[in-house]
């Protein structure tokens, strides 16, 4: 059966992704979930099917135009048309400003920038003709506070706070809502597994995460809670 919403999550096959995938879909919500390493979004389906729910995936690279284009029409023919938008690809380099490199810089900005560009550009004209859509970025909290060795993806999640922020004004009064979520630690496959054994304590559980971010997704037609800071309770984290 098909869930009350069409969900697109980007990057579903780990991590947060995956966990929102999971919580949505509890929700009844019917999921297209998308990245480049199709065995891990193929656990994922298992997995919600062996639930009953509903999840399709299919391989995307979000920072090829092309593709993205084609996967959003994909999915639009498949489960039809798009009700929300979760922008939750992304990578990172733990490295000081000279370490990186410059394919690292292009990697970072392609995936946590263009990514989120191209697939907003792909499913926002169709939410624009029906009258609404949601859009949740995830961001992170890297975007407002400076963490040392994380200056390219800071960079890359506050030019894409940057250009959300423009959009909701653009398209708020159009029935588009656009929530920006700033994350502290969570712990997944992002972080290296030495930091995860050192740290994994202070790290917020995905699955924890996932329950709060479902939460946000239903909002009263009247009203969107646009920007949200989620972080440790002990605080951040220092490696
Ligand atoms: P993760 O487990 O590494 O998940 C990242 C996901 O993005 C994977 O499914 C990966 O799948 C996908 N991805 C990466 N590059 C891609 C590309 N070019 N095209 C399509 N998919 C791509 O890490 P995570 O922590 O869950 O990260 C999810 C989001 O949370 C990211 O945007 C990250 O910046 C943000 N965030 C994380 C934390 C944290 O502490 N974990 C904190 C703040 C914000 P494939 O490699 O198979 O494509």
């Amino acid at each position: 059966m098909v869930g009350a919403r069409i969900v697109w999550i980007t990057g579903a096959g780990s991590g947060i992704g995956r966990a929102l995938a999971e919580e949505f879909a509890l929700h009844g919500d019917s999921i297209a979930a998308t990245a480049r390493t199709l065995a891990n979004l193929t656990a994922l389906q298992g997995q919600i099917e062996t639930s009953s729910g509903t999840c399709k995936v299919f391989q995307c690279d979000i920072s090829n135009a092309e593709q993205v284009r084609t996967t959003a029409e994909l999915i639009r023919s498949t489960l039809g048309p798009i009700d929300v938008l979760i922008n939750n690809a992304g990578v990172t380099y733990f490295k000081d400003f000279l370490a990186t490199t410059i394919e690292q810089f292009d990697e970072v900005m392609a995936t946590n920038l263009r990514g989120l560009f191209l697939s907003t550009k792909a499913v926002l004209p169709i939410m624009l003709e029906r009258g609404s859509g949601l859009i949740i970025n995830v961001l992170s909290y890297a975007a407002k506070a400076t963490y040392t060795g994380s200056s390219v993806y800071a960079a890359s999640k506050a030019g894409a706070e940057a250009m959300m922020n423009v959009l909701r004004a653009e398209t708020r009064s159009k029935g588009i809502k656009i929530i920006n979520v700033y994350l502290g630690a969570v712990f997944t496959p992002i972080w290296h597994p030495r930091h995860r054994e050192k740290y994994g304590h202070q790290m917020m559980k995905p699955a924890e995460l996932a329950k709060v971010i479902f939460e946000l997704s239903c909002q009263p037609p009247s009203m969107v809670i646009e920007d949200v800071v989620i972080r440790p309770q002990v605080g951040d984290l220092q490696v």
